[in-house]
Order: C-alpha cells, then structure tokens, then sequence
C-alpha cells in the first residue's frame, strides 16, 4: 500500500509537474482547447499542505458551460458513431497514458487534496482499471433481451442518452471521476465535467491525457468554477441529457431542483454516516485492522469511512483500548511521505467543520480519547486522528456525517439492537458486520436499510457489483451493466409474427 518512491522524489516529482500549473493559469477543455472563462474570472488554487498558492483556475459560468455543451452536442454523433468496438481501443489507450502518468497524477493528486501518497498511487491506478473494464464493455453496450409472445417478438437495444454532465466531490476527484467518466465515454455519450474547485488540477490532467489518447476533441470537455455557478448552469443546460453527480446530500437535493425543469436524468453519490458492527464472537483483530482503515485511510474525507462503530457491549471496553492504542500510533504528516498515513484536510472550512463537531461531541458530553485537542498546529489543516466514546445515540457526532478522520464508537446489547442503532440515521451508504455466525452475518445484510455490506472485510470494490447509497446517500447505482443502464435509454421493438388479431374499430 505503501508509495514506491521516496519521500524527497516525491517532492521533486511534485515541484516539477506543479510548476505549469504556477506559472499559466488553468483554463477550461472546451472542444478540445483550453480556454480561459469567457468573462475572464478565476480563482486561487492553494494547497491543503500550507495554505501556498498552486495557481489560478478559471473561474467558469453560464457561458462557458454553454460553450462545452454545444461542443458535446457537436461532438456526439460522431463518438457514438464509431461503436463501442471503436471506442474500447481508444479507452484502453486512454488507460495506457493514465498508467504511464500514474506518479504525476499521483503527486499532484497529493498536492491538491492533502491525501497521502500512499492512496493517491493506488487511485491513479484504479483509474485506469476503471477505463479498462468500461472499455471492454463496450462492444456490448447496445445489447439487449429478447421477449417474445406467441404474437410479436420483442426485443431491446439501448443506445447512448446524448451529452452528459458530471459533477464530482474533492476528496478523491480522479479516481472517483473516471467512475463516471469512463463508463459515459464507453456508452458513446459525450461528456462535461465539472470538478470541485477545491481541488481542480487532476481533472484538467485527465481531459489533456484523453485527448493524447485520442478522444477526440469534445468528446471530454472540462468546465472549473463553483457549485453555484458553473454546477449550476450544468444541471440546467437544456442540451444535457444527465447529471451523474457525487457529493452532498443537501447539494443532491439542489440540483434535484435545478435539474427538474428540464426533466434531467440523475444519478445521485451522496453521503453516508456507516456502520461497523462488530460482534463478540468475530475476529476482533481483524475488525480492529478493518475499522480503522476504514474511517482513518483517505483522511477519514471518503463517502465509505466506516464513522460509526458499533460495539457489542460484552466486549467494549477491550475493543476500545485496543482502538485507542491503534489510532493513537496513526502517523500524521506530509502526504508526500510515503510512511504518512493521514495527511491535513482539504480546506480551512472543512477543518474548522471537522473541529466543530468534535468541540461539540465533547460539549455535549462525550469523552474524546484521542486526538481532539491536541491539533498539530491550530493553524493548519491538519486534524489528529480522534476517537469519541460515551457518545449518545441523538448527538450530532453520532448522526451526522464528519467527512473527517473522527470515529465515533456506540455500545450495542444483542442482533436487533446493532440492526435498530444501525438504521437509526438518515443515510444509507455502506454498512460492514464482523461475527463468525454466518447465520447472523446474513440476516444482519438483510435487514440493513444501506446499498452494499460486507461482512468480515474492509470496503473491497469489485467493478462489476452495484455501488450505491439508499436514503439519503443517493439515487442509482455504478459498477458493471447498472452504469451503463443510466448513459443509455433502453428502446423496444415488438414485431408481429404474423396476422395476429387486431381489434377493428369502425369497420362494417
Ligand atoms: P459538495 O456537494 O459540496 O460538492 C460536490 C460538487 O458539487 C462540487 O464540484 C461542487 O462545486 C458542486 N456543486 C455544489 N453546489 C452545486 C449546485 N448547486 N449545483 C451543481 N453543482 C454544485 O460535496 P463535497 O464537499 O465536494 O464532497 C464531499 C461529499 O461527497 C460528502 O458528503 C461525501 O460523502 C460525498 N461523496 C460521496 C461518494 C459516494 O460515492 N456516495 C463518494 C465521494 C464523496
């Protein structure tokens, strides 16, 4: 899991491939070309780190974003045209160039997010096996099922849904954007992308790689700017046919809104507050591995940390210590060191929401037994690992989601107590059950109100299964042939065998 290089190449790598982004500003990928804003506006960029300045963005909005739709309306035709046998090479191509370039965005993924490098290594090469399996899939998106009667045969074939936007968060914004990407562009849909602005530069990296590949120009375009503005006029632009959108919840519900009078398709990655159950008779090493990397790897900033510990109480106070014990070894530091395991959260606001909700925790009487006021420094982004016990079941730090590397743990008496204290939250993302009851471990998948549960693991992605949220935490799933049912539209043709009878109105 560790990075190959070295601390001190790492940094070389990183001052080398930052430099372009310090010295010209970052334009928008409209058809092909990078544009500045057509108004001229940009924002600062800043590292995470120490708050330095990385460079200036464009800034875009309702034109820009206008400009990027027509030239992924232009360009539709022709990339749907070539088929999917067509687009699987110029992907697996495409796939090609990521892993060649798989430090670069590596440490500029580090960089611009504070994500150590350890993830962001293995990120950059998940996204191109992200490209690679869509790729492979696409000669048989078309295909369909066929359903005859003894009258008419029926039968489907989908064909791409046109121009798609995609909106996507800051915690992993490469890999998780070639989630939405690779699977749109393997359908034959042409696609605008609107990253987050607190961390833009891999987005443009991605929209330069596809088009050395041999995207062709408009097929991939890059819009940057912020949610109110550039986010906004891509969920209202008539021409897009979609949104797949990953962030917020309470973002999901807005561009629900904004989306609705030009009857958008979404597909909604929003968050989650997860469970780990872990009862008395499981492997608890094991659990104590998973649970920790679950909520402390990715800064605790990942849709699928596992914030909620849930404890049998027969072996609480044992599995508190040995957590404690766990977290408080956690090494904090640069995220270009490949030994640092969290690195500092990705904007002041973020860190001041994180801070907030542990201040509050404590105030509302639960006890911090790691981490919370011992900040590395009060002034940078970092936050300490921080465990919370003796947490009640209704306080916020229990209920709502941190996006930090913040664990709460909650006691839990028998089966339907850890299933009722596991449903009792407004999301319904990821939940993971550790017993060696196999009995127990199924009826508790079952009856848990989420998306995806693994039982006596971590979270392991297999691209083919559905990922996705229930309740709060989304709308649709990705992964395998459910991608491809959102960037497509499902046609059926029924042809009759022969005369069969048809109802004569009117006739004599
Ligand atoms: P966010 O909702 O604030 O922003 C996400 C994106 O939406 C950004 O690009 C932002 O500019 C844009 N945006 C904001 N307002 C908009 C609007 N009105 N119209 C259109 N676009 C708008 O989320 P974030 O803080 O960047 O990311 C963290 C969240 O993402 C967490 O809740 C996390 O759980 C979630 N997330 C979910 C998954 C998943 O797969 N379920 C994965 C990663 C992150």
């Amino acid at each position: 899991m560790s990075g190959a290089t070295s601390f001190e190449q790492n940094h070389a790598d990183a001052r080398a491939h930052l430099a372009r982004f310090a010295t010209a500003p970052v334009g928008h990928l409209i058809g092909g070309v990078a544009v500045p804003s057509s108004s001229g506006e940009t924002f600062t960029n800043h590292s995470p780190i120490d708050g330095a300045v990385l460079g200036t963005v464009a800034a875009g909005d309702r034109d820009d974003v206008h400009a990027a739709a027509s030239c992924a309306s232009t360009a539709f035709a022709a990339w749907n045209g070539i088929g999917g046998t067509g687009r699987r090479q110029v992907l697996h191509d495409l796939a090609d160039l990521i892993e060649q370039r798989a430090q670069q965005i590596a440490v500029v993924e580090s960089m611009d997010t504070g994500q150590p490098i350890r993830f962001m290594s293995t990120a950059a090469l998940r996204g191109a096996e992200n490209f690679r399996y869509f790729a492979d899939m696409a000669p048989d998106v078309a295909n369909g099922r066929s359903l005859p009667t003894a009258e008419l045969v029926n039968y489907t074939t989908r064909r791409a849904i046109g121009p798609v936007g995609v909106i996507t968060p800051w915690n992993t914004p490469f890999m998780l954007s070639t989630w939405k990407i690779a699977p749109a562009l393997a359908a034959g849909c042409t696609v605008v992308h609107k990253p987050a602005e607190w961390s833009p530069l891999t987005a443009s990296l991605l929209g330069e790689l596809a088009l050395e590949a041999g995207v062709p120009p408009g097929v991939l375009n890059v819009v940057h700017g912020f949610g109110h503005t550039a986010g906004r006029s891509l969920t209202e632009h008539p021409s897009i046919r979609a949104i797949a959108f990953v962030g917020e919840s309470v973002t999901g519900s807005a561009i629900q809104a904004q989306a609705a009078p030009t009857l958008k398709r979404l597909h909604f990655e929003l968050g989650g507050k997860n469970p780990v159950i872990v009862f008395a008779d499981a492997d608890l090493e094991r659990a104590l591995d998973a649970a920790v990397f679950m909520i402390f790897s990715l800064n605790g900033e990942r849709c699928t940390s596992s914030s909620r510990l849930l404890v049998q109480s027969s072996i609480r106070v044992e599995f508190e210590d040995r957590l404690a014990a766990r977290v408080r070894a956690l090494r904090v530091g640069h995220p270009l060191d490949p030994a640092t395991e969290i690195g500092p959260l990705i904007h002041p606001v973020h860190r001041d929401k994180v801070r907030g909700y542990v201040n509050g925790a404590v105030a509302d009487g639960a006890r911090v037994v790691v981490g919370g006021g011992d900040l590395v420094d009060a002034t940078s982004n970092y936050v300490n690992p921080v465990v919370v016990l003796d947490a009640s079941r209704t306080m916020a730090i229990a209920r709502d989601e941190v996006f930090g590397p913040v664990l709460t743990v909650l006691p839990f008496d028998d089966e339907a107590d850890a299933v009722a204290l596991a449903n009792d939250t407004e999301y319904g993302l990821a939940g993971y059950v550790w017993t060696s009851d196999s009995g127990r471990a199924h009826r508790v998948a079952r009856d848990l109100d989420v998306g995806m549960v693994w039982v006596n693991s971590h979270n392991v992605r297999h691209l083919p299964t559905p990922f996705g949220g229930m309740k709060r935490s989304g709308i649709g799933r990705d992964g395998g042939d459910w991608s491809f049912d959102f960037y497509t539209e499902t046609k059926n043709v029924a042809v009759a065998y022969g005369a069969h009878q048809i109802p004569r109105l009117g006739a004599v």
